[in-house]
């Protein structure tokens, strides 16, 4: 079971929390990863950023609101006579965050390393937390820091796991803990390198934490507890009739959290898919609601069911200058430079007329893309050989996913006329060649309107559905007998 930033945000919700795991625990045995508190990570980088500017009173008031926030919790949640013990504990936990961010501020920057030594600090005081209440409400618990188990290359910042030592690992620390009927509560979001040093998965990372210890466990189900009641067809802060899936398939969630479904970390299932590993994505304010199961297969339903969407994107444009130029080596290039930088393509667009090609990005890796070009086509840039790197920022992506838009036609022509309808202006459009996805780039200012036109569009809300493929029987119908044309 994994609980998110809002699933733990307060000494409340911890009980709840510490409730859930324990009662499933009298059924078979359960291991728990947790999120740092709601914002609580937010704040640690702040505090590093402080920390650079040589901002010291900026640093004090966010190490003193981060000790508040856990000393509330603690007294909240635990019985009089553990509360210093644990208080001791959060404070020696704080007490590095403290040593670390004083050492930034003595340098004036920020290594990758000692940040993401740092940033797991949020789940560790998480994981204090929760394993004592469960000790003091009786069940035997034990807490576990990621870093032990959880082995990563040294991508600092946004890691990948190396399954074989973790699993290794897994069976070695937990698998004994989980035999002597402990209840492991382990730390989202972080691990370390074979030789120790300390890694992030990304943020948001709790989520892929939780699948990689599930496929290491051999668990038989993952359960990840947030606070909506499960996947939905489109975030509902931005589309209020957005309804819950009853189930999903790992592609498809994968493809909406790729595109900036933020309910799931995007490289959630890819280790569950050796072992076919069943995920739940249930609501932990609404615990007796189903939620979501998201499994390998399932039957296929017509069109698309669910949109995702992502504000803080750019689209970085690349043109050759002259016909004489190999725009396809271009490509190939910038590509090879991107991929180095450690950027993520969100979308690929060319066309063969003028070989101009565009590069989705997110914001936040845009500067890392640029240079990265610039360096890698120096010299044709100097010769004007490619015209001036092109940077768009006021740009958003919508992506329309379904297993079901395979091979049908007309879906493409009816989302991009429902954006359109609601007078969105189309800058890029891109579809894998699975149709697992549709993905559009639209104006910024425009993209929640054009989210919410393609969710009715393709019959998600609570109004009555618009039949997805109006006129694709007619079509399939006469296709044979149009064949000659
Ligand atoms: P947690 O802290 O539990 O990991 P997150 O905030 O990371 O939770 O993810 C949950 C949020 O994801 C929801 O509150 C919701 O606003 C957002 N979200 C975006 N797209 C979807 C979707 N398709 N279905 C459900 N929630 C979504
Ligand atoms: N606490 C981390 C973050 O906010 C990881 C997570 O919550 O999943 O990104
Ligand atoms: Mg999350």
């Amino acid at each position: 079971m994994k609980f998110g930033g809002t699933s733990v945000g307060s000494a409340e919700r911890m009980r709840v929390a510490a409730h859930l795991a324990a009662k499933e625990q009298k059924k078979r045995p359960v291991a728990v990863v947790v999120s740092a508190m709601s914002k609580v990570t937010d704040l640690l980088l702040d505090t590093m950023r402080h920390a650079e500017a040589g901002d010291r009173a900026g640093m004090e008031r966010n190490l003193t609101l981060l000790r508040e926030r856990h000393a509330e919790a603690c007294r909240e949640l635990l019985p009089a006579q553990d509360q210093g013990v644990v208080l001791a504990k959060l404070h020696d936990v704080i007490d590095e965050f403290e040593r670390i961010v004083n050492g930034m501020a003595m340098l004036g920057e920020r290594p990758p390393r000692s940040v993401d030594e740092a940033v797991a600090v949020g789940e560790r005081l998480t994981v204090v937390l929760v394993s004592e209440y469960l000790r003091a409400s009786g069940t035997p618990s034990v807490g576990v820091n990621a870093r032990d188990v959880v082995v990563t290359d040294a991508v600092f910042g946004n890691a990948s796991p190396l399954m074989e030592p973790t699993r290794a690992k897994a069976q070695a620390l937990l698998m004994p803990q989980l035999e002597q009927g402990l209840l492991p509560v382990i730390t989202g979001f972080n691990g370390a390198t074979a030789d120790g040093r300390p890694t992030t998965l990304g943020r948001g990372g709790s989520d892929f934490s939780a699948s990689i210890l599930a496929a290491a466990l051999d668990a038989s189900e993952l359960w990840i507890w947030t606070d909506v009641d499960g996947i939905m067809s489109a975030d509902p802060r931005l589309v209020p009739d957005a309804q819950v899936l009853e189930e999903i398939t790992y592609a498809e969630a994968a493809e909406l959290a790729y595109n900036g479904a933020k309910v799931l970390h995007p490289r959630t299932l890819a280790p569950l898919v050796e072992k076919a590993i069943p995920v739940w994505s249930k609501n932990s304010f609404a615990p007796e609601k189903v939620g979501t199961k998201i499994v390998p297969s399932m039957a296929v339903e017509h069109g698309a069911r669910a949109v995702a969407s992502m504000r803080h994107v750019a689209l970085v444009s690349l043109t050759p200058a002259s016909p004489e130029v190999n725009g396809v080596q271009v490509l190939a290039r910038a590509l090879e430079a991107i991929a180095r930088a450690d950027v993520e393509v969100l979308v690929l667009t060319s066309s063969s007329y003028r070989q101009n090609f565009c590069v989705l990005v997110r914001e936040d890796e845009l500067d890392r893309s640029v240079r990265a070009l610039e360096s890698a086509l120096a010299l044709e840039l100097a010769h004007h050989y490619v015209h001036p790197i092109e940077v768009d920022r006021n740009v958003g992506l919508l992506a329309a996913v379904g297993e079901g838009m395979q091979g049908k036609p007309g879906l493409a022509g009816r989302i991009f006329t429902a954006i359109s309808r609601v007078q969105v202006n189309i800058i890029a459009i891109a579809q894998g060649s699975s149709e697992l996805t549709i993905a559009v780039v639209v104006r910024r200012e425009g993209l929640e309107k054009a989210v919410k036109a393609v969710h009715a569009e393709c019959g998600l809300g609570n109004r009555p559905p618009v039949p997805v493929f109006p006129f694709s029987q007619e079509a399939e119908g006469r296709a044979p007998r149009s064949g000659k044309r």
